[in-house]
C-alpha cells in the first residue's frame, strides 16, 4: 500500500457546476442547518452517561446506529477506534468533568488498520526523515484488538468508572453490532 497522500486535483475536487470546494459545502449546508436550529438549552453532561469510543471510519453513523440522540453520549474517534493516550486523555475528561459512567468501544469489520502494518511508521520516516511519535497500532485480529482496547480502558488508573465496559465489531455490511466477550 502508497503511503503518499493522494495529490489534490483542482478540477475534480470541485463542485463542477458551482466550483465550490468540500468545505464550501459543507458551510452552505451548516447555514441551512442553523436557520432551523433552536437552542436545545442542554447541559454538556452527556444524558446516558456514556461514552463511545469508535473508528474514524465513514460508513458508522454511531448516533443512527445506536439509536443516540443530540445530548446522549460523547463520541470519541480515531483511526481503528483503538485505546491510545489521547482516547484515555478524553474518557478521564468525559468521566471525572462531565459525569459519564459508561464505556462502548467500537471496531469494524473492513477497517482500514487491518491492512497496516507497523512497516507504515518505517515508510513514513524513510520519506519525510523523520520518525513519527506515535504508534499506527495497526491489527490484524479486530477481537484480539477489541479485547486489547477493553483492557486499556479498564486498567487505566486516571478512570474513575471501569465495570461498565463492553467492546463490540460493527458489520458495515448488516449494521449489527457484535459483542466480543473479554478475556476471563
Ligand atoms: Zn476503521
Amino acid at each position: 500500500m502508497s503511503i503518499s497522500a493522494p495529490q489534490p486535483n483542482p478540477s475534480t475536487d470541485r463542485d463542477a457546476r458551482t466550483g465550490d470546494t468540500v468545505t464550501d459545502r459543507l458551510v452552505e449546508a451548516n447555514r441551512k442547518y442553523a436557520e432551523n436550529f433552536t437552542d436545545p438549552g442542554m447541559d454538556a453532561r452527556p444524558v446516558q452517561r456514556v461514552a463511545v469510543v469508535a473508528c474514524m471510519d465513514a460508513r458508522l453513523d454511531l448516533h443512527e446506529a445506536l439509536g443516540l440522540e443530540l445530548g446522549d453520549c460523547h463520541t470519541i474517534r480515531n483511526a481503528g477506534g483503538v485505546v491510545t493516550d489521547d482516547i484515555i486523555r478524553s474518557l478521564t475528561i468525559s468521566q471525572r468533568a462531565l459525569g459519564t459512567r459508561s464505556v462502548v468501544l467500537i471496531h469494524h469489520t473492513g477497517c482500514g488498520l487491518l491492512n497496516l502494518t507497523e512497516d507504515f511508521r518505517h515508510e513514513l520516516e524513510e520519506e519525510v526523515g523523520q520518525r513519527p511519535s506515535w504508534a499506527v497500532e495497526a491489527f490484524k485480529d479486530l477481537d484480539a484488538d477489541v479485547r486489547q482496547s477493553m483492557q486499556r480502558v479498564r486498567t487505566s488508573p486516571f478512570l474513575v468508572h471501569t465495570d461498565d465496559v463492553r467492546g463490540f465489531v460493527f458489520d458495515v455490511t448488516t449494521g449489527l453490532l457484535r459483542e466480543v466477550t473479554p478475556r476471563t
